[in-house]
């Protein structure tokens, strides 16, 4: 478990880069203000505010924007923000069946240039080179220095860099950052791609709350989770692989072998082929019964933890509506109502962009301390 977001002054034993995160954090999620705002909001004093200020400055990450607007009686504050353009982060994501998609971000997470490169059926050692050269692409256009690289990939990946599975690119205990960390200057960041996800709405979306869920329903199914604030990954950093519990006693195989996993009831090929086969319950009738199946596997997660917000990416022909609703109703009826009475849930508003945010996060919560 690692903790996002510098949020507390520092204690006198901790140290000057921790009260730099906080003017930063401040700063790009409150926006602008001036010196004397920034010191009330950090709870530092206006000697040591001005003083970081003018160091974050020299370093390209804050910028003057001069006078506020609108009259004002005695002294015009001068109002200082965080310059989103002066260094921008590479960010891939790996997670699509057929393709790589890379971008170049501005800090503030605008996706300033993009790149798609088919797979063509590379696995192994060549989807790494695939990866690899994507990412050089996107640092060789960047117009201003590359903060870092940040990859959202498929699969099981630990604190090292390692992808210890990912069966989609033929990957098993493949050192991904030994190999982009070879091939660039740059810090490089690796995180899975339903963790960056669930990044991509806890630093750039309007959470409701600081326990969010984000549900990937795509080939598979996974989950990101950030409870109290805190992303969690696992000891095995397997948390949120839930795509393999089983919701359906008497379910379609699953290709672990397993009859009625979440997978065979909600992943996009499953719920196609059964609306391919018609049938005479209807098109209605077999999204709904997908959106039970997945109410049922997420009820005691969502009691369990607690959860605020619950976001559900994917399709949106085959989310919104009844699958949506159904799935709302099967976590309301299988609670208690003081579980569900605070829960948001929701369909994702950018599914196909929330990797390619979110593998910047890791970027800017090490590099920078935000996130
Ligand atoms: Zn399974």
């Amino acid at each position: 478990m690692a903790q996002l977001r510098v949020t507390t002054k520092a204690l006198p034993e901790h140290n000057r880069q921790h009260n730099r995160s906080l003017l930063l954090q401040t700063l790009f999620h409150d926006g602008p203000m001036s010196r004397a705002d920034l010191a009330r909001v950090s709870g530092l004093t206006r000697v040591t505010v001005s003083d970081l200020v003018a160091e974050l400055t020299a370093d390209g990450l804050i910028v003057d924007l001069g006078q506020r607007p609108g009259v004002r009686i005695g002294k015009p504050a001068m109002l200082i923000a965080l310059d989103e353009h002066a260094h921008h982060v590479v960010s891939l994501d790996l997670s699509a069946a057929d393709a790589f998609t890379g971008a170049i971000v501005s800090l503030g997470g605008d996706i300033i240039e993009r790149l798609t490169v088919p797979l063509a059926g590379g696995t192994g050692a060549a989807a790494v080179e695939k990866a690899i050269a994507l990412a050089a692409a996107l640092v060789a256009k960047s117009a201003v220095h590359v903060l870092g690289i940040g990859i959202g990939t498929p699969g099981i990946v630990d604190h090292a860099g390692v992808v210890r599975e990912a069966p989609n690119l033929g990957w098993a205990d493949i050192d991904l950052g030994a190999a982009f960390g070879a091939a660039f200057a740059v810090p490089v960041h690796i995180a899975n791609d339903a963790n960056a996800a669930v990044l991509a709405i806890h630093t750039f979306g309007k959470t409701v709350g600081r326990s969010v869920m984000l549900v990937a329903i795509g080939h598979g199914v996974g989950a990101g989770l950030i409870v109290g604030g805190v992303l969690v990954e696992g000891d095995q950093f397997a948390a949120g692989e839930i795509g393999h519990v089983i919701v359906e006693e008497d379910g379609e195989r699953c290709e672990c072998g397993r009859y009625g996993c979440l997978e065979t009831a909600v992943a996009v090929p499953h719920i196609r082929s059964r609306l391919a086969a018609g049938g005479a319950a209807g098109r209605d009738a077999v999204l709904a019964e997908a959106g039970t199946a997945l109410g049922v596997g997420l009820a005691p997660v969502i009691a369990a933890l607690g959860l605020d917000e619950v976001v559900i990416a994917g399709p949106t022909e085959l989310l919104a509506g009844p699958f949506l609703a159904a799935a709302r109703e099967t976590i309301e009826r299988r609670t208690l109502a003081a579980v569900t009475n605070g829960l948001e849930l929701r369909l994702a508003e950018d599914s196909d962009e929330l990797v390619l945010l979110g593998a910047t996060v890791p970027v800017l919560s090490r590099e920078l301390g935000i996130s």
